[in-house]
């Protein structure tokens, strides 16, 4: 045992479940480009006033998660703890606003320092998008249309779009002082944390696991009760083109993303399959954000996959196979070996898929590995093929095998790639 392991709350992701991430990422990236967004890639650590000031200093993840470190220049830098921060970061300081509506995805790891446990890590990883530059209610329509695409197009079931609106800042205000107002007799009643929110972070109280705290939030006064007209029109229209949009949704009146800056439509994709963490898609409307953080007065609307646990679900529903093995090359001799990686290239740059034995070892010991590989078929050189410029092939399902002409293997890849095929089909 290696006395160095990989740091609490950290995972390799190793080749056997590797094909379920490049499937997600696959995924992902077809429906995105579908719908015209394009890549950004944001920095993996930033000063930590962006996230003090983006997410805001009372939040939990700013308070408590964040892997904030000085550097060698006596800065203070933050790992990322989510991507909204720095794609929002680099939209003003690139001045991205003047090229008109931004269509944006990223992907990759974040870092909070938590509890780790099944779907909850230290470093975990999102896919996420952020439509910057439009109010329109179609807007949060069109992002959550495309979270459903993703997680539809990979086969999840029993998931629920859960929907919420949180109003604009005047409505929070107003449901804000209602909300602590009833809540107050109560104080000693609900859990530490709770106790500690009810006049740092009220709203965050809504979303407390604790039961007792539950209890008592039953009767008490719902946000969307306190939502002004504009608020209101917006949150019908949502709802309205999520039915066009034949996607089903629950109101869930108690979500809310703690952070100030979040205004109107709050969504998050919830499974029955995931006991505690449950949350695989979680996302909504910043309209405060950009000019929060010195941009121009700017409407958006973003969301983010916890890789993690959609990963979880997807290993639960079905196996990803690996890519197909086309061939497998065994070669044994003096020059064998040489020619065989020379065949090999060829072959790759036809566009099969090939792997090299590098062994040397005895022929019976490469026939083997080429069997446990899944190799479609088999290229067998020793020094007298090198002579006679042949290849031993022999289809590994069939056994059938004949000595050829390497020129011949080689020269006509279109039949080549469509024998391979039906020999898969056979296999
Ligand atoms: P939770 O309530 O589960 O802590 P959150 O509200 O903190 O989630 P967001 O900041 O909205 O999560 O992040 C979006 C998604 O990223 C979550 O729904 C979840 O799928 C995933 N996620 C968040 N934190 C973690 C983590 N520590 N490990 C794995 N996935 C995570
Ligand atoms: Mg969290």
């Amino acid at each position: 045992m290696v006395d160095i392991q990989a740091l609490r709350g950290t995972r390799d992701i190793l080749p056997e479940e590797v094909n379920y991430w490049q499937q997600v990422e696959t995924v992902a990236k077809n429906i995105f480009t579908r719908a015209a967004y394009t890549e950004i890639r944001s920095p993996i650590f930033e000063q930590t006033a962006l996230f003090e000031r983006g997410i805001g200093e009372a939040t939990d993840v700013v308070s408590k998660e964040m892997y904030t470190f000085r550097d060698r220049g006596d800065r203070s830098c933050t790992l990322r703890p989510e991507g909204t921060a720095g794609v929002v970061r680099s939209f003003i300081e690139n001045g991205l606003h003047s090229q008109g509506i931004q269509r944006l995805w990223y992907a990759g790891p974040m870092f909070r320092y938590e509890r780790p446990q099944a779907g909850r890590q230290r470093q975990f990883h999102q896919i996420g998008l952020e439509l910057i530059g439009s109010p329109s209610p179609l807007a949060d329509v069109e992002t959550i249309a495309l979270a459903t695409d993703i997680l539809n197009t990979l086969g999840l079931k029993h998931l629920t779009l859960h929907l919420n609106s949180v109003g604009n800042a005047e409505d929070r205000q107003r449901y804000r002082e209602a909300l602590i107002a009833y809540l107050k007799p109560y104080q000693n009643k609900l859990d530490p944390d709770s106790q500690e929110r009810l006049t740092r972070n009220p709203l965050r109280i809504l979303d407390s696991k604790d039961e007792q705290t539950q209890a008592l939030l039953k009767d008490a006064p719902r946000l969307i009760d306190y939502l002004g007209e504009t608020s209101q029109q917006h949150f019908e229209a949502v709802k309205a083109q999520l039915t066009a949009l034949g996607i089903d949704y629950i109101i869930n009146p108690n979500l809310v993303r703690g952070l100030d800056y979040y205004t109107h439509t709050a969504f998050e994709i919830q499974s029955e399959d995931l006991g505690a963490q449950a949350t695989v898609c979680g996302g909504g409307r910043y309209d405060g954000l950009i000019s929060q953080l010195g941009g121009k007065d700017t409407p958006a609307m973003g969301w983010a996959i916890g890789m993690e646990r959609l990963i979880l679900l997807l290993k639960n529903l079905k196996e990803v196979p690996k890519p197909r093995l086309d061939f497998y090359v065994v070669s044994r001799g003096d020059r064998a070996p040489g020619q065989a990686l020379i065949l090999a290239q060829k072959l790759r740059y036809q566009g099969f898929r090939v792997e090299l034995d590098l062994s040397n070892s005895n022929f019976q010991k490469q026939f083997k590995r080429a069997d446990r590989h899944g190799a479609i078929a088999c290229l067998t050189l020793g020094d007298q093929e090198v002579d006679q410029g042949t290849v031993n092939l022999k289809w590994m399902a069939s056994q059938q095998q004949s000595v050829i002409e390497q020129s011949q293997l080689l020269a006509d890849p279109e039949k080549l790639h469509q024998q391979i095929l039906e020999a898969s089909a056979s296999a």
